[in-house]
């Protein structure tokens, strides 16, 4: 049986003033048993986030939303994967904000992945489909090359030991309103499981695989209800505690459908 798991991704929102408070507020509301939560505030706000859920509510995972891809150097601006050690437990690679703005192709990213396991912390590696790949039905060919591309001189044991997740996020559905059906998300979740499958058979039906692009506490259900999906990655939705709160109450209502069926 996979875990659920609901991951707030701040992007560059919220200062070390105000993240304690909205993460503190956020946990309070979103206790629910069998839910892995998630709160990847903006670097500077990772030690706020860290001490004020570690007082209230020390089961809150803290992710970092990008990693540099080398240990050290002449990186101005940048934060490696042991400077992380610490403050997050879990990071972002791959986001296609980071792919669009800062040109992070396939390989750069899957030197990320490689910095992330090493350190210890728990990937979750995004995926997704511009809308012009996708009305030319290429979403598959993209997402399978995106993680082939990523993924590639990955020894499969140590990505399964670090717990690594997938999150299915179509360019198209990210920050816009407009998201993906479930049925849409369930069949690229099935594509992702094949492709990683391929070089990792016994691990496929294992790894967790979110939705991300405008979710909220509305359609939240629409893609819980499928099988295949293990969560979301919510953006926007995630700064607001109400949305949170109905977010992962409905992710509770699937994670205790599955221990009940495990
Ligand atoms: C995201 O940032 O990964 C995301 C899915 O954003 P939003 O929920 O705002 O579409």
């Amino acid at each position: 049986m996979r875990d659920v798991i609901i991951a707030a991704n701040w992007k560059m929102h919220t200062s070390p003033s105000d993240a304690g408070d909205l993460a503190r507020t956020i946990a309070a509301r979103t206790r629910h048993d069998g839910v892995t939560r998630v709160i990847c505030p903006p670097y500077v706000s990772l030690a706020a986030v860290r001490d004020a859920l570690a007082e209230s509510d020390p089961d809150v995972g803290v992710g970092a939303q990008n990693v540099h891809h080398e240990l050290q150097g002449a990186y101005t601006g940048e934060v490696s994967a042991p400077m992380l050690v610490g403050l997050a437990d879990w990071v972002i690679v791959g986001h296609s904000e980071r792919r669009r703005d800062f040109a992070e192709s396939d390989e750069l990213i899957g030197r990320k992945l490689a910095r992330a396991v090493e350190a210890g912390l728990r990937p979750i590696l995004c995926v997704g489909e511009q809308l012009a790949e996708r009305e030319a039905g290429q979403q598959t060919d993209v997402v399978r090359r995106q993680l082939t591309g990523a993924l590639a001189g990955h020894d499969p044991a140590a990505l399964a030991s670090a717990g690594l997740v997938i999150a299915y996020e179509p360019v198209w559905a990210i920050g816009t309103g407009r998201n993906a059906s479930g049925q849409d998300a369930s069949t690229m979740a099935d594509a992702i499981r094949t492709v990683v499958g391929e070089s990792w058979p016994a691990g496929a039906d294992d790894l967790p695989v979110l939705y991300g692009g405008s979710v909220t506490s509305a359609n939240i259900a629409e893609f819980l209800t499928e099988p295949a999906i293990d969560g979301a990655l919510v953006g926007g939705a995630s700064l607001k505690p109400d949305e949170m709160a109905g977010i992962v109450a409905r992710a509770g209502l699937t994670a205790a459908a599955r221990g009940a069926a495990a």
